[in-house]
């Protein structure tokens, strides 16, 4: 066992080397522009465009022309939230999502709420889950826009997304989920779960950074969006900008393999990861955070109480974990997602993601699971709050 430990799958996963062998042709000799009609080195590009639309198309149930590749996945929320709120302004103004959102979808309705939108943020219960008939009283003849993530990326949590795309479209609104956390993970299929838009990311499912998708329906109904960034017309005029061949590659391959490996490798995180968390949550005031059955499999969030997560990180030498929260330059802020929880200061301060990936193994398991649980235990008996725990 080599170290450090990545246990921050969440965050970014590494590049499986499978994706970099087909990713690397296109690095070299495959270089040309898919724009370039006139000659092999276009075609060729084209082709190999073509080929991940497919595997992409394969993986999450839809259709080869239904896909835009975007930057990533900050970039594909902001064409969807941004491309349907340009486009539908006729039929009303109103968005709703959710409280415990990524950043680059809470962003991105703010943005649009100074140029005239109404959105409504949902809340969540203290296991992470929103309540369906708080979105039906939202919801009215006027909201064009329910987005609302698939899973969660700091507590894993899955959003009931079949339910809230079917309340979405009794009401005439379009559904979009930002599924970065999800796709290839578990099984997700657009026709299947109602999904109109749907945002991803290579570099969270074992591909390279700086290329991810959109996928926009085009058929019951066929939407529409407004282009973000205009110039040569590039992916039918909705995202212009000459195609990133290499990462296109990339994506492609990595949605391939996971479509291939999903089913053992989900029952094999899962497993991994319960025998993880039951080890800290037999530990004296140790908290999961999120909802224990509706959750993606490699993810857990764990509250260690009496102890400052950025402390213990610092404890845990070798393993690489996130706490989630966002040092700002004074203070350490919890993050909005604990918070959105009902969680303390003190529990949201305690939080430790633990983010498992392809390449965990058991043995590392058992070496976090020890080395954690050591550091937690040392700090707690230099803290005069855990020792007035103990008193009482
Ligand atoms: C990582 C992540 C993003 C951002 O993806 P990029 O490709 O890095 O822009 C958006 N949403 C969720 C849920 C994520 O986990």
């Amino acid at each position: 066992m080599e170290l450090p430990i990545y246990l921050d799958n969440n965050a970014t996963t590494p590049l499986d080397p499978r994706v970099l062998d087909a990713m690397m042709p296109y690095l070299t000799s495959k270089f040309g522009n898919a724009a370039s009609r006139s000659h092999a080195f276009g075609w060729i590009a084209e082709e190999a465009a073509d080929l991940a639309r497919e595997q992409i198309a394969r993986l999450i149930g839809c259709t080869d022309k239904e896909i835009i590749f975007t930057s990533g996945a900050t970039e594909a929320d902001n064409l969807g939230i941004k491309g349907v709120y340009e486009t539908y302004q006729e039929k009303g103004n109103h968005i709703i999502t959710v409280n415990t959102e990524h950043k680059a979808v809470l962003d991105t309705c703010k943005h649009l709420e100074k140029l005239g939108a109404r959105v409504t943020y949902l809340e969540v219960d203290s296991e992470g889950l929103i309540n369906l008939a708080e979105l039906e009283s939202a919801i009215s003849s006027e909201t064009i826009l329910v987005t609302v993530m698939y899973g969660n990326n700091e507590i894993g949590v899955l959003q009931p997304v079949k339910e809230i795309a079917a309340i979405a479209h009794r009401h005439g609104a379009l559904f979009m989920t930002d599924a970065t956390q999800a796709v290839g993970k578990i099984p997700v299929n657009v026709d299947e779960d109602g999904i109109d838009l749907m945002a991803f990311t290579a570099h969270k499912m074992y591909g390279p950074k700086g290329v991810g998708a959109l996928y926009v329906r085009r058929k019951n109904p066929r939407v529409k969006i407004t282009a973000q960034i205009d110039g040569g017309g590039h992916e039918r005029g909705m995202r212009s900008g000459t195609l990133n061949i290499p990462g296109i590659v990339g994506l492609g391959k990595a949605c391939e393999l996971c479509r291939l490996e999903m089913d053992n490798e989900g029952a094999r995180l899962s497993k991994l990861r319960n025998k993880l968390e039951s080890a800290f949550l037999q530990t004296e005031e140790c908290y999961r955070n999120g909802n224990a059955e509706q959750r993606l499999p490699h993810v857990s969030n764990i509250s260690f109480k009496y102890v400052e997560a950025e402390g213990l990180m610092m404890a845990m030498k070798g393993i690489a974990v996130s706490s989630g929260s966002a040092c700002t330059s004074a203070s350490i802020e919890p993050s909005h997602v604990l918070k959105s929880l009902g969680l303390p200061d003190n529990l949201a301060q305690a939080a430790i993601r633990f983010g498992l990936g392809r390449f965990t193994t058991e043995e590392e398991i058992d070496y976090t699971i020890e080395t954690t649980l050591r550091a937690v235990e040392q700090l707690r008996s230099l803290s005069p709050v855990w020792e007035m725990y103990k008193e009482i």
